[in-house]
């Protein structure tokens, strides 16, 4: 019973380790990723169309006018968004697909899509996220100031994601978030045509 695959929101802030997860997600299991469109500076190691579309505000603004855009929001100083299109024919070939996406982002799609799984990803301290922050050592210190002060925001809006998962350990979050998965394809909700063709193929 294949219907349309699951958009799968995942958040969390800087630092929770929700890149890594993401990563180890699509290297283990059967999900599409949804690749962004960013105006941030392209950071050394990243590559255009794999980790994102890196975009002048021209382009990106050019991309909202267009409506191509199926949510964007401004996070510390950039400007980051999810291109539509790839998301609405990935779900409707029955991938399951995930968002890497922050709580305004996430927020918006909440509106649109009340389907979608919601998924937060936070370190068991605020202690250890400041730590991965700084030993990543790819930002310098005022950007890494202002992504906990806006990592204390995002903390606020954890109730509007459906699960919480403590990235304790990368083995136990992945197991967490593949059963989160796999409950969610089992929603009554999700059942509808397959009942009533059940039902109008009662001698089948
Ligand atoms: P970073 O600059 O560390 O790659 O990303 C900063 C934040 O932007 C992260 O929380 C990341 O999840 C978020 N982000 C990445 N792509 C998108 C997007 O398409 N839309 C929104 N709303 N946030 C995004």
């Amino acid at each position: 019973m294949k219907g349309e695959g699951l958009k799968i929101v995942i958040s969390g802030p800087s630092g929770s380790g929700k890149g890594t997860i993401v990563q180890e997600l699509l290297k283990q299991g059967d999900y599409k990723l949804s690749i962004s469109a960013t105006t941030r500076k392209q950071r050394t190691g990243e590559i255009e169309g794999k980790h994102y579309f890196f975009k002048s505000k021209q382009e990106f603004d050019s991309m909202i006018e267009k409506d191509e855009m199926l949510e964007y929001a401004k996070f510390c100083n950039n400007y980051y968004g999810t291109p539509k299109e790839y998301v609405d024919n990935t779900i409707k070939l029955g991938h399951d697909i995930i968002l890497e996406i922050e709580v305004q982002g996430a927020l918006q799609v909440k509106k649109k899509y009340n389907e979608a799984v919601f998924i937060f990803i936070m370190t068991p301290t605020f202690k250890e996220l400041k730590n991965r922050l700084v030993s990543r050592n790819t930002e310098s210190m005022d950007i890494i100031n202002n992504r906990l002060t806006r990592a204390c925001e995002e903390l606020s809006l954890f109730k509007e994601y459906d699960y919480i998962v403590i990235n304790d350990n990368l083995e136990d979050a992945i197991r967490e978030i593949n059963t989160i998965v796999a409950a969610e394809k089992l929603k009554s909700g999700r059942y509808e045509n397959f009942i009533k063709n059940v039902l109008a193929n009662q001698e089948a």
